[in-house]
């Protein structure tokens, strides 16, 4: 792709995103939500009450180090500043509408936002270490309707706000108590972020940046931009872009190794064919062999499952600091495919490997209360009418 049609075509991405917008941040009584502020907007805001920047030093580390959501317990600010910071602003959090905890620990959050959508975020913890990972969502819905995913079959509704990214985190920290965030290397909890819940990240840059600006600020939550993974299903024109101002882990949702079977399973493949995604793959800044760029492949049996595909994948991917992620295509009330066996997992990783990559074969997690990848979906906006 050339560098003035990506350009265009950044443009009109971004546009698009505009038509989804969240609502404003302004709560029904007037007070404005802190959250999901930048910096330079926190100040300003807090100037524009007749405080010095320093304020919004003291607000960020109570809002995103200790986590507090009551000015009343900001201990290094006066009472009448309290007061009347309680009065014109919140601290807001989603409310969580409903949560299931799996079998295996995997805890699901039904998130609902102040005008009554819904996402859903995913805490994976690890089976044997006190860690895991957050899985959570970019958008009410998606746009892109890849055959074998749930939250495909929903339209999109709209994208999710700076501070309903944020928020998802934040809520799932104080479900888990922790607060203060830990510095440094100190072990966490909740300690790696994957944009891998509903939505397309990339169509929703902005609010997906500015979000994890925040969460990457050394002053608050202070999570490594090494500990996070943006999955994209290939918008290429943003790939760069993320590339170059995050700096974030990239996974990419390959599934297919034809443009012929990419274009049915992943429609975005029309626009992006498999040879610009690779492209840009190897284009991404900072992969390296300890930043592998990550390639995520559903296995469905007999569509995508054979030895020949590995042999096709690996050579495609040559040369790539990569790894496969072979992912068990995990059912949904309706879906059409059906995952591979056992031996065709077995072979097609074995390949993969002896190619020098490595090819985890991720263990389904939650799926008793589906809450595995690709199995979310919330109630809003009417089902697609193609069929599954
Ligand atoms: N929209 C982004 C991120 C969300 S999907 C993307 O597509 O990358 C996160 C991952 O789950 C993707 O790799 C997606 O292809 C995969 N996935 C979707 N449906 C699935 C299913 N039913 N079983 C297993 N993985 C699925
Ligand atoms: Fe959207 Fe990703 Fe699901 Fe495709 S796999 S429909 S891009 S959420």
């Amino acid at each position: 792709m050339n560098a003035a049609l990506t350009e265009a075509e950044r443009a009109r991405i971004l546009a698009k995103a505009a038509l989804f917008a969240p609502p404003d941040a302004t709560l029904p009584d007037g007070r404005r939500d802190l959250v999901g502020l930048s910096r330079e907007e926190l100040t300003a805001e807090l100037a524009g009450i007749g405080e010095k920047p320093f304020r919004a030093k003291q607000l960020w580390h109570w809002i995103y180090h200790q986590g507090v959501t009551d000015f009343a317990r900001m201990s290094s600010i006066a009472r009448p500043l309290q007061q009347n910071l309680a009065e014109r602003f919140a601290i807001g959090r989603p409310e969580a509408a409903l949560v299931q905890t799996s079998a295996d620990a995997t805890r699901k959050f039904l998130f609902r936002f102040r005008d009554g959508q819904e996402a859903e975020t995913v805490y994976i913890p690890d089976p044997v270490e006190d860690r895991g990972a957050v899985c959570i969502s970019s958008q009410v819905g998606c746009t892109l309707s890849c055959r074998f995913c749930h939250t495909g079959t929903q339209t999109l509704v709209r994208n999710l706000g700076v501070a309903e990214i944020v928020g998802q985190f934040m809520a799932a920290r104080d479900a888990y108590g922790e607060w203060p965030s830990p510095k440094g290397e100190t072990p966490r909890l909740l300690s790696t972020i994957v944009l891998m819940g509903m939505g397309e990240p990339l169509y929703n840059y902005e609010n997906v940046a500015r979000a994890m600006t925040i969460i990457m600020d050394n002053e608050g939550i202070a999570l490594s931009r090494r500990r996070i993974t943006l999955s994209t299903s290939g918008v290429v024109p943003m790939m760069d872009r993320a590339g170059a101002e995050l700096g974030v882990n990239l996974a990419v949702s390959l599934h297919a190794v034809t443009d012929e079977l990419r274009n049915e399973l992943v429609p975005l493949n029309r626009k992006y064919p498999i040879a610009e995604l690779i492209a840009a793959c190897r284009r991404y800044p900072g992969a390296s062999n300890a930043r592998r760029i990550t390639f995520e492949y559903v296995m469905l049996r007999g569509v995508n499952d054979s030895e020949a595909e590995a042999r096709a994948l690996v050579r495609l991917i040559a040369g790539i600091p990569a790894k496969v992620n072979l992912i068990p295509f995990n059912p949904w009330p309706g879906s059409r495919f059906e995952p591979s066996t056992r031996t065709a997992l077995d072979r097609f990783a074995a390949v993969v490997m002896d190619a020098g990559f490595a090819a985890p074969v991720r263990t389904p997690r939650g799926r008793d209360i589906l809450a595995a990848c690709g199995q979310l979906r919330t109630q809003s906006g009417a089902a697609s009418p193609r069929p599954h």
